[in-house]
């Protein structure tokens, strides 16, 4: 089975570690926004409820829609996760992927933790 894929930060997500999953598709609760992008050829397909006679798309499905690569690791991230079929192994999944990530993180929050708990920082504290 392969890895989901997790990408470093977007212009909304700076310095956090995620992955994605096709818009729309993807959104059982979305109305106002919901928005497709079809998964072959990237063309938007419109199901948004207008608020106050305002209709607008979803952010997301147009990053889809102009960029073939993004259309294609969500997709592949959505066929791991329901070729998964269990939330067990959804979550190890998952993990598999997020742990070294996390342990990366930690590695450098380890860096600050110790900056915090030194002597000098803490005496600089007051
Ligand atoms: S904005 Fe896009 S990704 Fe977010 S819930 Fe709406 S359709 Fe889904």
């Amino acid at each position: 089975m392969g890895l989901l894929k997790f990408t470093f930060e977007n212009a909304k997500l700076k310095g956090i570690w995620h992955y994605s999953l096709p818009s729309g598709f993807t959104c059982p609760g979305a109305k106002s926004c919901k928005t497709f992008a079809d998964r072959i050829t990237g063309k938007i397909m419109d199901e948004q409820t207008p608020v106050d006679g305002k209709t607008f798309r979803c952010y997301a499905a147009m990053d889809e829609a102009r960029r073939p690569n993004v259309r294609k690791t969500r997709w592949d991230n959505f066929d791991l996760l329901k070729a998964a079929k269990t939330t067990k192994n959804m979550a190890a999944l998952i993990i598999k992927v997020s742990k070294p990530l996390a342990y990366a993180v930690a590695g450098r929050c380890g860096c600050i933790l110790a900056a915090i708990t030194s002597r000098k920082f803490t005496s600089t504290l007051g």
